[in-house]
């Protein structure tokens, strides 16, 4: 471990002069940097807990092409930082098309009716219903139209009440929660103009981060990695009079006139005790305790072949019968109350550019334990589930290669992206949330950027690029004040 104590002494020489340390190197993170460098401002370090920059941005090469561990698409177009800084580069790829639905008789099945599930959300999203969850709203509705207008039809009226848990997932997908029962029925979240799903076509996402900095279409901006030190976890942040001092897991403590703090809601909702000192005050403390954040799960399939002829994105709705096959034939992994975990699969769509590669998805509350499964067990479960609904329509192959990501395992997120509820609605948490801690001098030092640090587009990257080019620039204008 001398090495470690050596890089440590070294670490705490070379950035003990930095005027300002940017935790985390994410989408934040890079967009606070951006803004420091196009301002001729150098004196800056960014301490990354992993081992590479992009944090849930992690674009990495599967199949044909690069797939979407992380952040997958762009979600509108006017008004959405990301599209208007790319769009003059790329064909994105509308993935909105092709939605089919299969349910036992194992072909395809009642997609309008499927596809009434995401109006609806928007809907209930644009009604500010503040007071109630997601959940309750929507079953109120589902409830009065949709299981009244089959109550005549009994195979109708059983695929319609099989495909609530399916319009569930869908809800958890898009908002990352744990349960519709508890992120709220509307939602403050700015809806923008456009497709909300627009792909890379297989480039990777990253991409995004070298326009940030300048390197595309040419490597003509800032090598960031000259600023960034690698696999550097910090434990404390303490705030005393004119000065943060800052320690990390390695030992090294720096010391800054500025800190801005990128980590996800999940690692802040874990480390809001330990790692600030003083603690945060109650308001803040009460606004990451209401805020939510669970996760979604996506599992990558290499094919030896495509198998799903023209099938781009494909919804299972599972019966009784399936659920009681699950529990039988697929006997690991967690189950909650007679709930097996395999239910919650509910969802399998093409790799833009990667002809035979597919993803799966996984929401809800045990997402957690299955990243724990081994690639083995995930493998025989979903391939049982997929065969099960596809299985008398396609030929379906054993996969040659599968990865999946664990976002909910990892200390360094802590899940996928935050949602809101009730009672963060009630105290207007985001706002709370990234209001800058202010010294005893009576100067902002700890700034906040984040996708959890931004009203109207938080949990998604152009709303953390934004809050990271809004302390950026709150930066820019006091060390220029200060020259
Ligand atoms: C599976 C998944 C799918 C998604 N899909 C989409 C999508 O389709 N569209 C979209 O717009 N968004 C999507 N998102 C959300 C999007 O990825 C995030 O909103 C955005 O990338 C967050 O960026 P950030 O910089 O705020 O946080 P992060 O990317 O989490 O960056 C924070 C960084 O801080 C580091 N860190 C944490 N703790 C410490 C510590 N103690 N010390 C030092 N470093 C630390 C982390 O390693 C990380 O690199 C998705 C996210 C996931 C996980």
């Amino acid at each position: 471990m001398i090495w470690k104590f050596l890089l440590g002494a070294f670490f705490f020489a070379s950035c003990s002069a930095e005027k300002v340390i940017i935790i985390g190197a994410g989408a934040a993170g890079i967009a606070t940097a951006s803004r420091l460098l196009q301002n001729n401002i150098t004196d800056f370090r960014i301490l990354e807990a992993e081992k590479r920059i992009g944090g849930r941005i992690h674009s990495v090469h599967f199949g044909d092409a690069f797939v979407e561990l992380g952040a997958q698409y762009v979600h509108g177009t006017q008004g959405n930082i990301v599209y208007q800084i790319s769009k003059d580069y790329f064909d994105f790829k509308d993935e909105t098309n092709i939605t089919h639905v299969y349910y036992r008789t194992r072909v395809n099945y009642g997609d309008d009716f499927i596809k009434e599930m995401f109006p609806i959300q928007r809907d209930i999203w644009s009604r500010s219903v503040f007071n109630d969850t997601f959940g309750n709203v929507f079953l109120k509705w589902y409830n009065s139209t949709v299981l009244n207008t089959y109550k005549n039809d009994q195979n109708m009226l059983n695929y319609a009440k099989d495909a609530i848990k399916t319009a569930e997932c869908i809800n958890l997908e898009e908002t990352g929660s744990s349960s519709w029962f508890d992120n709220i029925a509307s939602a403050t979240y700015d809806v923008l103009p456009g497709s909300q799903l627009l792909s890379w076509n297989g480039i990777g996402y990253k991409i995004v981060l070298d326009i940030i900095l300048g390197n595309y279409p040419k490597k003509t901006g800032y090598n960031i990695n000259k600023w960034i030190s690698f696999n550097e976890t910090v434990t404390k942040i303490n705030l005393d009079h004119d000065k943060v001092k800052i320690r990390t897991e390695d030992g090294a403590e720096i010391t800054s006139d500025y800190v801005v703090f990128t980590p996800s809601l999940g690692v802040l909702k874990h480390e809001e005790r330990s790692i600030f000192e003083p603690n945060l005050n109650t308001e803040k403390m009460k606004a990451i305790e209401s805020l939510g954040y669970n996760g979604v799960m996506k599992i990558f399939f290499e094919f030896p072949n495509r198998w799903w002829g023209n099938e781009e994105r494909i919804y299972f709705v599972w019966s009784e019968e399936d659920k009681r096959s699950f529990i039988k034939d697929v006997p690991f992994g967690p189950s909650k109350e007679g709930d097996h975990w395999l239910t919650w699969f509910f969802n399998i769509a093409i790799a833009p550019n990667n002809p035979k590669v597919l993803i799966g998805w996984i929401a809800g509350r045990m997402v957690k334990e299955v990243e724990a499964l081994t690639n083995e067990e995930l493998k025989y479960a979903t391939m049982y589930a997929m065969r099960k609904a596809l299985g008398k329509t396609f030929n379906v192959t054993e996969p040659i290669k599968i990865i999946h990501t664990n976002w909910c395992t990892n200390p360094n997120f802590r899940g996928t992206y935050p949602y809101e509820t009730i009672e963060s609605a009630k105290i207007n948490a985001i706002d709370a949330l990234y209001r800058p801690i202010v010294s005893s001098d009576g100067t902002q030092r700890v700034l906040f950027a984040g996708d959890a640090m931004i009203q109207k587009r938080y949990s998604t990257v152009d709303g953390a690029i934004s809050s990271g080019f809004r302390e950026g620039d709150r930066l820019v204008k006091f060390l220029k004040h200060q020259k």
